[in-house]
């Protein structure tokens, strides 16, 4: 692939700008001035749009194709969450408009979304209360261990343990450990969820709180979740609810009322705003009545007089997190799509996600191995441990196959509880049609296994580069680019 660098023709030329007809220099200082050109690549104007509408045409995403990406939630961000977040009365607001302490008029709309939203977010999770400021999942879950370890110290307890299961998203020991405490794994059942026996002989008072990724990475929701909070909480401990993919259950039931004292949400990923390449993103946590008191300032509050105003006067408060308002503008698209979507909306989101996965699951377990074949939820875990045995073929193989029929590859490896796994979320705004052309992929790839396993160890022969030694790539990267004008 040719850099437009590359494409630079001498003498070319795209645009022919007017006539200066100002004086062509002040009084600079002599350092301050080029001693050689300005060094474009010249290229016509048809060069140049090809040239940007070619790279253009290289992106994968939502909007190209499908993108199955497990414990993900790739799915679409609807035009309209776009539209409006573009409103210039929203997106050229500054944070730092006046009187914001004091509830300047200018940023009343803004405040009421964030105030909205928390109310919106209640009702959907029966959590009493929301911080809208973290930026990630993963921020969210830090600052929920922050308000974990905040309760702790306010009630004198000593406490140095994080429980998380095996079956946990990645970020949640991360988060654990940054925080400061030690990580304890509980093991999973031959049901592939939590073991319950497990965790009652891992309990004593060190215990701060369990960290439960629901429904867990296998797509799988715990049946003892109830029995789980009672149990953590008979130490005094408190149980948090990872809810980045909320669209498995929203609707059906809420964290709240299972007995959850912390929830986090991403919105950027239940609640239709864009993701993918490192954010922007939005990691509401919400809190249970007795850690209301410990949530991050500044928080929105609605005043007498019907006003909201930012406050940040919260005497046990863990204190700032995240500037200002958060990723205001995600948490204003997640309000339009709540608001679009409304109860039975929401309801159909997570009814949908969780037929379409198990869908994918029923058409392809004839064809891949199934580890754990009850009903899941929004995601499905395959391996291609069959294909390795007999064939030689890997979960990753199949994935770079998968890419040359124009897929994004499931997520890969993981959970580690299952060999050669492959982590399928179909989300639920994808059709029929859709999902029997990735099911027909998937099967046509385990033909190739088995025939042509070279074809396979060969994928993708369709994109600009082929197979990367992913290591190399990540150790020693070449990121250096040698400009055939500046030598
Ligand atoms: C994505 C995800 C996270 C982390 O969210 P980030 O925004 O990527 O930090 C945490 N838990 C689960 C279950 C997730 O799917």
């Amino acid at each position: 692939m040719k850099l437009i660098f590359d494409k630079s023709v001498p003498g070319r030329c795209g645009v022919m700008p007017a006539k200066s007809d100002v004086p062509t220099s002040v009084n600079l200082k002599p350092e301050l001035l080029r001693n050689q050109d300005a060094q474009f690549p010249e290229l016509s104007e048809l060069d140049v749009v090809r040239h940007f509408t070619d790279l253009s045409n290289k992106n994968f995403g939502v909007d190209t194709n499908f993108y199955p990406l497990g414990s993900c939630t790739m799915k679409y961000n609807p035009k309209v969450s776009e539209l409006i977040a573009s409103d210039t009365g929203f997106a050229n607001l500054h944070p730092l408009l006046p009187q914001l302490r004091g509830g300047g008029m200018l940023t009343q709309g803004a405040l009421q979304v964030i105030y909205e939203t928390d109310m919106q977010l209640r009702e959907i999770t029966g959590m009493a209360g929301f911080t809208m400021q973290p930026m990630a999942g993963a921020h969210g879950e830090l600052t929920g261990i922050m308000i974990i370890a905040a309760y702790h110290r306010a009630n004198g307890n000593k406490k140095t343990t994080i429980l998380v299961p095996d079956t946990a998203h990645g970020t949640n020991p991360a988060s654990a450990a940054i925080a400061g405490y030690s990580v304890k794994t509980v093991p999973s059942n031959k049901d592939g969820v939590m073991d319950f026996d497990a965790l009652q002989e891992m309990m004593d008072d060190e215990v701060a709180g369990l960290m439960l990724t629901c429904p867990n990475t296998l797509g799988l929701f715990n049946p003892e979740i109830k029995r789980i909070c009672d149990l953590i909480h008979s130490v005094d401990g408190l149980v948090y609810y990872d809810g980045a993919n909320l669209n498995a259950v929203m609707g059906k039931v809420r964290p709240g009322d299972i007995g959850f004292d912390i929830v986090h949400l991403n919105l950027h990923k239940t609640f239709a705003t864009p993701h993918g390449g490192g954010g922007p993103g939005a990691g509401p946590v919400g809190v249970d009545e007795k850690l209301l008191g410990f949530l991050p300032v500044s928080l929105v509050v609605k005043r007498d007089d019907g006003t909201f105003a930012l406050e940040y006067n919260r005497e046990k408060s863990i204190g700032y997190i995240a500037p200002f308002y958060g990723n205001f503008a995600i948490v204003l698209r997640a309000y339009a799509y709540i608001l679009m979507l409304g109860k039975e909306g929401c309801l159909r989101v997570s009814e949908n996600a969780v037929l379409n996965a198990n869908y994918i699951k029923e058409r392809l377990k004839g064809h891949y191995d199934l580890p754990y074949r009850q009903v899941c939820k929004h995601e499905c875990v395959f391996s291609a441990g069959n294909l390795l045995t007999k064939y030689g073929i890997s979960a990753l193989d199949i994935a770079k196959g998968l890419i040359d029929a124009g897929f994004h590859p499931p997520t890969m490896y993981f959970p580690m509880t299952v060999r050669e796994a492959l982590m399928v979320e179909p989300t639920e705004t994808e059709s029929k049609e859709t999902l029997d052309k990735f099911c027909d992929a998937m099967i046509d790839l385990t033909e190739i296994a088995k025939n042509n396993p070279e074809q396979l160890k060969a994928a993708p022969i369709s994109t600009p580069v082929g197979r990367l030694d992913e290591a190399t790539a990540a150790r020693k990267p070449n990121i250096s680019y040698n400009c055939p004008l500046c030598g």
